[in-house]
């Protein structure tokens, strides 16, 4: 599935890999608060929430930016044939590839891939098995990632935390070993259009991408948010989140810039349609999905 955008003269799609109701509110929001949720679920935009179910609806896409001559792919979801720990990621079989050439977009044009965040379902699509081998997707394309993130996971597989979903092992080493990655580490901008800022806490080198183009914004939100609920209720971080305390920080810095400037926010879990505004409610903040 794919949708389009805009922001100025820059146009946007996003590559749905998959979405469902399939996350219980304590499970993925640990400090979930049913009273506080309650006065305001209401305003959740149609199919976010199933409360019969006690599922909200989260999925996972991938950002594609055509910035002529750039083509770049901001995160890459969790691929194809994986072994995953977590049932829907595991070894997955879906069209992704089909998707992203419907968008016009086949893999030898891709110029950079950007990563928000090194997590299992960011950098799925980095790599694609041929015979025995995991092998970079995007063959003439520039890998840029977190260097704090590539750290701290690198230090984490080496510790043995790859064990149970080897991502580290299967989609970020083979791109290095490849010679096809670039660190970010301090750079302001990078592929010719996307403004970096600092989005540490979900994970220790979480970063966002920001899109200037005719006096319109856009910024790729990562997972800051995993679902608008937070939006609602910024004090909750996920289950996932590492740094709670800067996560936590890092959400409310991003709400008041959001809100401020307006700008479509791209996030990668959201459901239908998969990204939005944030706007101002009185002391908090309430989210507006694009049309
Ligand atoms: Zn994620």
């Amino acid at each position: 599935m794919i949708g389009r955008w805009s922001i100025g003269d820059i146009r946007v799609a996003n590559i749905v890999e998959y979405f469902g109701p399939t996350h219980q509110p304590e499970t993925v929001f640990p400090e979930f608060d049913r009273a506080a949720f309650s006065q305001r679920e209401d305003e959740l935009p149609p199919g976010h929430w199933y409360p019969h179910m006690d599922r909200f609806v989260i999925g996972i896409q991938l950002w594609v930016v055509f910035a002529p001559p750039n083509v770049i792919v901001v995160d890459t979801g969790v691929g194809n044939g994986k072994p995953r720990s977590a049932a829907r990621m595991n070894r997955l079989n879906t069209l992704v590839p089909a998707w992203l050439e419907a968008a016009g977009v086949t893999p030898d044009m891709v110029t950079h891939v950007v990563m928000t965040h090194l997590h299992a379902d960011h950098v799925g699509w980095n790599t694609v098995l041929e015979g025995d081998r995991w092998v970079p997707t995007f063959p003439n394309a520039r890998y840029l990632m977190p260097k704090r993130d590539f750290e701290y996971f690198r230090q984490l597989s080496e510790a043995g935390g790859a064990a149970k979903d080897p991502s580290f092992t299967d989609s970020v080493l083979p791109i290095v070993q490849a010679g096809l990655a670039d660190f970010i580490d301090g750079q302001a901008e990078v592929a010719d259009c996307l403004r970096v800022a600092d989005a540490i806490g979900h994970t220790p080198g979480q970063l966002n991408y920001w899109i200037h183009s005719q006096g319109q914004s856009g910024v790729f939100s990562a997972d800051i948010f995993h679902h608008p609920a937070q939006i609602l209720n910024p004090a909750w971080n996920t289950a996932f989140c590492v740094l709670p305390h800067e996560a936590r920080s890092t959400r409310l810095r991003f709400l008041d810039e959001a809100s401020r400037t307006g700008a479509l926010v791209m996030p990668c879990h959201f459901p239908p349609p998969h990204c939005g505004f944030i706007r101002r409610h009185g002391d908090g903040f309430a989210y507006e999905p694009a049309t």
